[in-house]
């Protein structure tokens, strides 16, 4: 497909010196089978339009390369569980390089691609039942409004991956702003390299924001710029009940998008103290414990350029995180209430609504969705009615007509969600070589506001064995 061969890569990325990365193919499947094509995203990738998809198969797999790609693996380090892990990299992941997009210069990435001299133990694959529920939910997060990475392709095989029983192996193509990681700096500070952190900071600086070329303390801007848009990423994570699951500072990307999704988990019931992840014994990363975890990974990669901005500016960058946290959770919040005006008790009434849907085991994302309809009919205990009284009170505030209001609420409150039991149906249906909940479930999430009335019971809290599913590390 001579389409393909002229798609424009630059490979930024690939031009850094080489103690960043191995350049390398990768390992082909045997027979690749097509499995989704994600045709809007090829759009703004500028992808032909008259592609056939096929035609794209062979050079996900590896049979055919990009002619203007530099495929290379990466290598980082990072914080695992809180432990100091010195390397680690791209174990079965290979960045094809950039292509030019409206928002930007747009990473693409193969997961599940083979080993790579950053495999340690592992062999290099990704089984198709966490390939289909990275690929679920790139483009459930992206729909929902929060950042993420996202999903071109993904293809399937009969090769056998051994994970705790035998598996296929699938792979994907990842999309992402970057795939810079706090992992990145902290590999080059604490292993000796720490005279190339400025050549990383350069370069990041130099593609995604070359207006910090012009300032006068440039690395600690970009520190600033970093700090805060995981701050924002994590509150939003709160307001739309989703744990990540597995916060290491190597899934941590340095322009604050969501990816390397594992474990993760949407609440059902509101449970604050929700562990989305089976390994994670501690709860380390239960879902409130997220926006600490996220200023705790700012101090790791903090330490990571300490020779490169002056304490005092990093003291003052770090003290700034939990403002701009929760700057952004009051204002999606009120959103998410309805709330145009702003006074100061407005969180106060969000925290009520949360121990009210704790204490009565509500479902997070229908009781969001359900407040701008069937309010009394939800709130019929005496606390849930004390709550619904304060609620209207801090209404009669509000200049926006209720009609209005409540659509604005429809935007904010998705009524569709990848939840845990739904992503396991689909699953276990593609194992058995049928996509259709797969298709259906994607397609529900890329429009989580509608009403779409005809899948009502796909917005539905699960079943209880949906709610005991464990996800561990696995994949
Ligand atoms: P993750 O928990 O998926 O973020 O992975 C942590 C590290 O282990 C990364 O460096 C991965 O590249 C690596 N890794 C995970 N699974 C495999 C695998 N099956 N083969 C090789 N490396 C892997
Ligand atoms: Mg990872």
């Amino acid at each position: 497909m001579q389409e393909l061969d002229s798609l424009k890569f630059s490979n930024k990325f690939s031009d850094l010196p080489e103690v960043f990365f191995h350049k390398q193919s990768w390992t082909p499947f045997d027979n690749p089978k097509l499995i989704h094509f994600n045709k809007d995203l090829a759009e703004i990738l500028g992808f032909p339009n008259n592609l056939d998809p096929e035609d794209f198969v062979p050079y996900v797999n590896g049979n055919k390369p990009f002619k203007q790609s530099a495929p290379l693996s990466m290598v980082y380090a990072g914080h695992q569980f809180g432990s100091w892990v010195p390397q680690l990299g791209d174990g079965r992941g290979i960045l094809l390089g950039q292509l030019q997009t409206r928002d930007g210069l747009m990473d693409l990435h193969i997961k599940g691609a083979g080993k790579t001299p950053y495999s340690r133990f592992g062999d290099g694959r990704a089984v198709l039942r966490s390939t289909i529920r990275e690929y679920l939910c790139g483009e459930a997060m992206h729909h929902l409004g929060i950042p993420s990475s996202r999903s071109l392709i993904m293809i399937g095989s009969d090769e056998p991956v051994f994970r705790e029983t035998t598996e296929f192996g699938a792979m994907m193509v990842r999309v992402a702003k970057t795939h810079i990681r706090f992992g990145h700096f902290e590999y080059l500070m604490h292993n000796k390299k720490s005279e190339f952190i400025p050549i990383l900071l350069d370069h990041v600086i130099n593609i995604y924001f070359p207006e910090l070329n012009e300032s006068k303390d440039g690395y600690s801007d970009l520190f600033e710029k970093i700090v805060h848009s995981t701050a924002r990423l994590i509150a939003k994570w709160q307001c739309f009940g989703f744990a990540h699951g597995v916060m290491n500072t190597d899934n941590m990307s340095i322009l604050g998008e969501t990816f390397d999704f594992g474990p993760f988990g949407f609440l059902d019931d509101y449970n604050p103290g929700f562990i989305c992840n089976h390994s994670d014994h501690s709860g380390r990363y239960a879902f409130n414990n997220q926006p600490s975890i996220g200023l705790w990974n700012c101090h790791a990669l903090a330490a990571a350029l300490k020779d490169h901005i002056e304490i005092e500016r990093t003291k003052e960058i770090i003290n700034s995180y939990e403002k701009i946290f929760y700057d952004e959770l009051t204002f999606i919040f009120r959103k998410k209430l309805g709330l145009n005006e702003t006074h100061h008790d407005d969180l106060k009434l969000v925290e009520d609504l949360l121990s009210w849907m704790e204490r009565n085991k509500k479902d997070y994302t229908n009781t969001f969705r359900a407040l701008s309809k069937e309010n009394r009919l939800l709130f019929k205990d005496e606390l849930g009615k004390k709550w619904l009284e304060k609620y209207e009170e801090r209404l009669k505030m509000e200049k926006t007509p209720s009609a209005d209001r409540k659509k604005a609420m429809e935007l904010i409150n998705p009524k569709f969600i990848l939840r845990n039991y739904l992503a396991q149906e689909a699953i276990q249906d593609a194992e058995n070589f049928d996509y259709e909940k797969f298709n259906t479930l994607l397609e529900l999430l890329k429009k989580p506001f509608d009403e779409n009335s005809e899948y009502e019971n796909l917005a539905k809290a699960p079943p209880e064995w949906g709610k005991k599913l464990e996800i561990s590390c696995s994949s």
